[in-house]
């Protein structure tokens, strides 16, 4: 044997003290391996020359089957698809003198496979003949397994590759190890070998917030995983996603820290989701607003905030004026842009902590933070005003819509938010009666009014039923100061309250529909009386009735004052209707037919409380209005105030270069009659001449005087 056999080593691998009897030890060795330690020759059976007695656990054979035999041969036993690429290997390392490890499956005496690895060497025999020595082992088992291993590291090599989730291996201090390519994909980048490049610093580069790779690695280190971990990252071009991470640490056989390995889910769509449906629950949709929900909300943290600074909060409920004009005439749509207008010009108001919510129709509220001075909040509430009443553009026309806004005040008005709400709607409704585009403040007062408008509104109702309303007539002369006509105004005498303004009344019966019922009690009653009135001399007594915007642009007003006037028997041209500037604010050219319907039906048009409110003097010219009342006010003023006086004169001299008949209303002394008849006014109405009378006593007036005042 070679001394560079591998059955037998050198003498100083063994060497001990005693003499060793080399060749038992061998034999011990050789036998006893698992396995079979073998010499052979190079030809083309591989013949065998010797074999150990692991041969027959490892084939199946005895050695002396198969030691010089004609039997079966070690290229027999070997798998036939293995042999060449055995032969092959052996070859090329016995051609350069090397050691062979050759890996290869063997077929065994009751026909199992095996597979074995057989390494060895090529070297000279005791003649010097050319032989391989080697040692061949069972390596099925190992194989097996090896084998499941790969198979399961392809498998989860795919699931690494293919997941739609993003997969990641990170440092503590953030730098990838591993990613896959969903999460390259994730993050924007084409593969994750350039993600990996790239990305080199995780908390700074990834995530919007800083601060989230710290609060991941805290929750990491507390609790060995996160879950559900949401944030917000950029990806490569700049863009920003949502992220949700589920992460765990992963620790070595000893119990070190190996890395960071985690998922990670793209949400935003299922984020942007949510926001939406938490917007929607929180904002208004039309015009993005915070809605009664989120307004709740703020408020509560504005009480809050202004007991523990002991700053005013003011809450403001809003209400648009002629909103409902808008909507009517121009259609939904027109005043659905109208009120996404209102709301841009009212969120452009207020500074940033203070809060505009919209409770639906034309309804606003308004949370002003933060003022010590009552006159900043009045600063506010003009600025507010203003902008809301500049004209808006629609359907290519320009309207003006104002507010009414009612304000109460923390902590004088209420300290809670309901009370804070409610007496600010009360104020509200004070603005709207002190003729609207204006604010007011709660008083006390007002609560009191409140509640007694909650008292009249029932009243109301029954009232109409019982016909409790009565007209009455306040006579209108010319500048003989002779009868030419008489206005009729609604009067209620109501059991326990007495004898009820219209200025009151009338509004309330606006606002629940009551009105139209009610105008055409007073149509039909004014209409009535008037067709009674013997005409004077040549000239007719006319009655005039006033009628509301709301009702005036109703379907069938003109078709119901025809039908009037022919029961009555009463020609039209002895009808006057009052209208306010106010019908035509909305829907004008629907205004301006009305207008013309009732022109063509002979009655005659007059445009009341005119001067005041929007007053724009250069539409008058195309409205086909024959009377002008100049508003009450304006009378009042004429002796005290000299720009009043000054608005007087101007509107008579309109009127007149208009060729309207102008006419002055709360003619209270002769001072005002002889100024207004100077300036060249043409009719007259008011105490001085006469105080509206029960129709009995207006004829009776008629007659007595002969139509002369
Ligand atoms: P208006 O149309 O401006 O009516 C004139 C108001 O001035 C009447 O008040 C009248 O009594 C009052 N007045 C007349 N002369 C004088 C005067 O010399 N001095 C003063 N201080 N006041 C004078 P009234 O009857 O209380 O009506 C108030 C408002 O109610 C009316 O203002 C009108 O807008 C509304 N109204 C009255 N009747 C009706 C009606 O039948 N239908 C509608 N839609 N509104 C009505
Ligand atoms: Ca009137
Ligand atoms: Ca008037």
């Amino acid at each position: 044997m070679s001394r560079s056999s591998p059955f037998h080593p050198r003498r100083s691998a063994l060497s001990t003290a005693a003499p060793v009897d080399r060749s038992r030890v061998l034999d011990t060795l050789v036998n006893n391996l698992a396995g079979m330690a073998y010499r052979c020759v190079d030809d083309a059976r591989w013949t065998l020359r010797f074999v150990s007695h692991g041969c027959l656990e490892l084939t199946g054979y005895a050695p002396a089957e198969l030691v010089d035999s004609d039997g079966i041969s070690w290229e027999e036993l070997t798998f036939a698809e293995d042999r060449m690429r055995v032969r092959a290997g052996i070859r090329a390392a016995v051609a350069v003198g090397r050691r062979f490890s050759v890996q290869y499956r063997i077929v065994t005496r009751d026909g199992t496979i095996k597979w074995v690895i057989e390494r060895g060497i090529a070297v000279a025999d005791e003649a010097g003949a050319p032989v391989i020595e080697g040692f061949v082992e069972d390596v099925t088992r190992l194989h097996e397994t090896m084998e499941a291993l790969e198979q399961a590291e392809l498998r989860y090599r795919h699931i690494f590759e293919h997941a739609s989730e993003g997969i990641f291996q990170t440092t503590r201090d953030g730098r990838y190890l591993a990613a896959n390519p969903a999460l390259a994909r994730i993050y924007g980048y084409a593969t994750p070998e350039e993600l990996i490049a790239d990305l080199a610093d995780i908390e700074h580069q990834l995530y919007v917030n800083d601060s989230r790779r710290d609060e991941f690695r805290r929750l990491l280190e507390a609790n060995d995983e996160v879950i559900n971990f949401e944030s917000e990252v950029f990806r490569r071009d700049g863009s920003r996603i949502w992220i949700s991470e589920n992460a765990h640490v992963v620790h070595g056989p000893a119990g070190e820290f190996l890395c960071y390995e985690g998922t990670v889910q793209d949400i935003t769509e299922r984020r942007n989701y949510q926001e939406q449906l938490e917007r929607q629950a929180n904002h208004d949709l039309l015009t993005g607003l915070p809605n009664r929900n989120l307004l709740g909300d703020r408020l509560e943290q504005s009480i809050m905030r202004a007991e523990r600074l002991g700053y005013f909060l003011a809450v403001v409920f809003l209400d648009l004026d002629n909103f409902k004009f808008v909507n009517d005439s121009l259609g939904h749509a027109a005043g659905d842009r109208l009120l996404v207008e209102i709301a841009g010009r009212l969120r452009h108001c207020l500074r940033s902590a203070d809060t505009v919510a919209r409770l639906g129709g034309d309804e606003f509220v308004l949370l002003l933070n933060d003022h010590y001075r009552i006159s900043s909040i009045i600063a506010v509430l003009e600025r507010v005003l203003v902008d809301v009443g500049r004209a808006v553009v629609l359907d290519g026309r320009e309207f003006q819509v104002g507010a009414s806004l009612g304000v109460a005040l923390h902590p004088q008005d209420g300290d809670d938010a309901e009370s804070l709400l409610k007496h600010a709607d009360v104020a509200m409704y004070a603005a709207k009666n002190r003729g609207r585009n204006n604010f007011q403040f709660f008083t006390r007062e007002l609560n009191q009014m409140a509640e007694e408008r909650l008292n009249l509104e029932s009243a109301l109702r029954a009232a109409l039923e019982q016909e409790e309303f009565d007209v009455h007539f306040q006579a209108k002369v010319d500048h003989r100061r002779r009868i030419v006509g008489a206005e009729a105004l609604a009067r209620w005498h109501h059991a326990s309250l007495g004898t009820v303004s219209p200025d009151r009344f009338i509004p309330i019966a606006e606002d629940n529909g009551l009105n139209v019922p009610l105008s055409h009690l007073i149509l039909r009653r004014a209409i009535a009386a008037a067709a009674a009135w013997a005409p004077l001399h040549d000239r007719p007594v006319r009655v005039a009735v006033n009628l509301s915007p709301k009702l005036f642009l109703a379907d069938d007003l003109v078709g119901r004052v025809a039908t009037l006037l022919r029961e009555a028997g009463l020609p039209p041209e002895r009808v006057e209707l009052e209208i306010t500037e106010s019908v035509l604010l909305g829907d004008s050219e629907r205004a301006v037919r009305i207008l013309s319907e009732f022109k063509e039906l002979g009655v005659a048009l007059a445009l009341d409380d005119f001067g005041t409110g929007y007053s724009s003097l250069s539409y008058l010219r195309r409205l086909p209005v024959d009377i002008i009342k100049i508003d009450r006010s304006l009378v009042t003023g004429i002796e005290r105030d000299e720009e009043v006086a000054m608005i007087a004169r101007a509107v008579i001299s309109l009127g007149q270069s208009l060729r309207k008949t102008v006419v002055a209303e709360g003619v209270e002394d002769a001072a005002q009659f002889d100024f207004l008849r100077y300036q060249g006014c043409n009719e007259f109405q008011g105490y001085l001449l006469a105080r509206p009378l029960p129709a009995d006593d207006f004829a009776a007036l008629l007659e007595r005087s002969g139509g002369q005042l």
